[in-house]
């Protein structure tokens, strides 16, 4: 796939007609997720200024350390027309930003992710601008996924499930779960992820703590393993996929085989719920009302997903409470689970992106449990 798919030049004129109809007179986006989505450009996060000037009309600037000068220039952004000024270090770069303005802006909006260290450096630049988070903005741009970006993510789930298939290779008792996890992160990027972003692997009772990462605890017979992986593709879109495992030598606690059948019933409620239409509360609680019938309503710890794309947790959430509709490009995790502290727990979750009329799954594996 090449970049003028994933990174077309026209989404700067996109996001400054957004930022005129938001108020506001100018974008200001330090490196992450919304500057990758906007110029291509995956800069370094650091404690040197790197800023997309984007105001609501007129040329982009984008500012950058003297040293990242020659990547700036060898990545997408020259492409979209921004201009490129960089500062030198031990220079002030704030001053740059408000030269790249025309005039004192009245209100710019700041990217969610920016540091307070370029936050404050900014509103020390730019006294008398109100200050608003670009969030609001980006969202609107980012939610609903093209074509190509939807092939990105259909790309890193593939890649992400080949990981999965492979688990039997590695997840065995004796083993500790720091010692899987590592034999996994090599998986992942064999698979042809550029970076791991996270390797969960929550064995017996570790289980039933939704975001327990690793610990040197030695994995058990016949017990329940949540592995939820996920890494960013050289395209920077990411994968996100959890399944639960049991371990050979043993059988797992019969009530875990019981509630996995209602999490599995209720992973693919959700997953059939998506259309576009649909408030996004529907399908969380197309998870959460099979749970609940069966008794386990307050074992499930939280919502049943959020939005992926060039951040591993963007918009749309899908959670009570949440009324937007779904509209086709719109992609998300769909991972209902069910947590007994200080037993086992369990988790399911594919990607799916919202389609003109239902649902595609870019996380095609099956989810019955798999016994190792
Ligand atoms: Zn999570
Ligand atoms: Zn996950
Ligand atoms: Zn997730």
């Amino acid at each position: 796939m090449s970049d003028p798919d994933l990174f077309p030049p026209e989404r700067l004129a996109a996001a400054q007609a957004a930022t005129a109809a938001a108020g506001l007179d100018a974008l200001l986006v330090t490196p992450g997720p919304d500057l990758q989505y906007l110029t291509g450009y995956p800069a370094l996060v650091t404690e040197r200024l790197t800023c997309l000037v984007l105001p609501a009309s007129g040329p982009a600037t984008l500012v950058v350390p003297r040293l990242e000068r020659p990547a700036a220039e060898d990545s997408p952004a020259p492409r979209t027309g921004v201009r490129i000024v960089d500062h030198a270090d031990g220079t002030d770069p704030y001053p740059l930003v408000v030269a790249a303005l025309d005039g004192p802006p009245a209100a710019v909006g700041l990217a969610d992710q920016m540091w307070a260290l370029h936050s404050l450096g900014l509103a020390g630049a730019l006294r008398g601008t109100t200050m608003r988070l670009a969030g609001p903005v980006m969202r609107e741009l980012r939610m609903r996924k093209s074509p190509a970006e939807v092939a990105a993510l259909a790309e890193a789930g593939a890649a992400i499930d080949a990981v999965h298939l492979r688990m039997g290779e590695w997840l065995r008792p004796g083993r500790t779960e720091a010692e899987v996890a590592v034999d996994i992160a090599a998986a992942i990027r064999e698979a042809g992820h550029a970076s791991v972003e996270f390797v969960i692997v929550a064995s017996g009772p570790n289980g039933a703590s939704p975001h327990h990462a690793v610990s040197g605890r030695v994995i058990g017979p016949g017990e329940p393993v949540v592995v939820d992986i996920g890494g960013a593709m050289p395209s920077g879109y990411r994968s996100d996929s959890t399944r639960t495992y049991v371990t050979g030598g043993g059988s797992p606690p019969a009530e875990f085989l019981a509630y996995y059948d209602v999490l599995r019933e209720a992973q693919r409620a959700a997953v059939a719920a998506v259309a576009p239409g649909v408030p996004a509360h529907d399908v969380d609680a197309a998870a959460r009302d099979l749970i609940a019938a069966a008794g386990y309503g307050d074992a499930f710890l939280h919502r049943t997903g959020h939005g992926i794309g060039l951040s591993g947790h963007e918009e749309p959430y899908i959670v009570a409470g949440e009324a937007l509709a779904l509209e086709p490009g719109m992609a998300f995790s769909v991972e209902p689970g069910i947590y007994l502290a200080g037993a086992h727990g369990a988790r399911i979750e594919d990607i799916v992106v919202c389609t003109g009329n239902g649902v595609q799954r870019l996380n095609t594996i099956p989810t019955e449990l798999v016994m190792l």
